[in-house]
């Protein structure tokens, strides 16, 4: 099927041309260069959370990001076993993708985090290289859309952002080996903000608080396939308009195919699930008032702004967090 057969083609254009156990060899990118690229977002029509495919439009403004979500996605792209456009979808009033309602673009079973993946970054905190994959969780709870508010709990003094690239997963996969190729695996990219309460990390055992908290997961604006992690992707984080942070994929300890297999090695990674793949050097505070900018480039521009958690809003016994939609925060 042609649908199948974009897919595939695609996934070729996103070859691992790292060196490692397992490599695929190279194949030529121009060979793909006229597929159109997958874009995917998900937003609010009408009140209700939907998915859509985002296209570019015959704007009058080059230059500018002239995306549109053009198509209304009647299955979650999770559900596509890879093959989002071959989705069923209906046609739908063209929104610019800056004006739509955008929500988190994933609704993931677990978020896996990678730490200390860049040299530079492990030793900037003060950290040994690390010999395997530093792993973490975050909470599917912690997700917030893009423009949405970044609280900061009253318990922490100091609260870091975190740019980084996110893989969402298409396909169930367990214990994959060297044999395996992760890419059909792999659903696209988006970006991430790993906001971290520095000093709660260092002063807990366990990374639940500090990575955990509610609004601790910027994720968006869409998931796209059109980059590839392993030839070297820019990830960038501005504060206030200046940039903080910008490192390469190429720099990866571990690069994404080892990433995938090993953390399939220790669970099941299902359709959807979320992976953050680690931040380079560069991170830094930030405080009420401050705007978290991060850039990836094939994927665009995730943007938060940070202010203290009212206390008025700070969650009681009685309610019931997990019933909060991650869109609720986003204004
Ligand atoms: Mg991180």
């Amino acid at each position: 099927m042609f649908a199948e057969t974009k897919a595939s083609a695609r996934r070729q254009r996103a070859k691992p041309s790292h060196s490692f156990s397992g490599g695929f060899p190279l194949v030529d990118r121009k060979l793909c260069l006229d597929i159109p690229l997958m874009k995917y977002c998900r937003f609010l029509l009408n009140g209700s959370a939907s998915y859509g495919l985002v296209e570019p439009s015959a704007g009058q403004n080059p230059g500018q990001n002239n995306d549109e979500i053009t198509r209304l996605l009647l299955q979650p792209p999770h559900e596509s076993d890879g093959d989002v456009e071959g989705l069923p979808s209906r046609r739908m009033d063209r929104i610019p993708l800056s004006e739509a309602s955008l929500l988190p673009p994933v609704e993931p079973s677990k978020i896996v985090c990678v730490g200390r993946n860049y040299r530079a970054h492990a030793a900037e905190l003060g950290n040994e290289i690390p010999q395997e994959p530093l792993l973490f969780f975050k909470p599917p709870s912690s997700l917030l859309p893009p423009g949405g508010t970044i609280l900061r709990p009253a318990v922490s003094t100091r609260t870091d952002y975190e740019g980084e690239l996110g893989v969402v997963i298409a396909r169930r996969c367990h214990q994959l080996t060297d044999a395996d190729d992760v890419r059909p695996y792999i659903l696209g990219y988006t970006c991430v903000n790993d906001f971290t309460a520095r000093d709660l990390q260092k002063k807990d055992g366990q990374w639940v608080r500090a990575k955990g908290f509610d609004t601790f997961c910027p994720a968006g604006p869409i998931v796209t396939d059109g980059l590839d992690p392993w030839a070297g992707v820019q990830v960038e984080t501005r504060v206030n308009g200046e940039v903080r942070q910008s490192g390469n994929t190429r720099d990866f300890i571990f690069p994404l195919d080892f990433l995938i297999r090993y953390i399939s090695q220790i669970l099941t990674l299902e359709p959807g699930d979320l992976i953050a793949t680690g931040t380079p050097e560069g991170v830094g505070p930030v405080v009420a008032g401050d705007s978290i900018e991060i850039s990836i480039e094939g994927i665009g521009q995730l943007c938060n702004p940070v202010a203290d958690q009212p206390i008025a809003t700070v969650q009681t016994a009685k309610s019931e967090p997990g019933k909060s939609e991650p869109g609720k925060n986003e204004q």
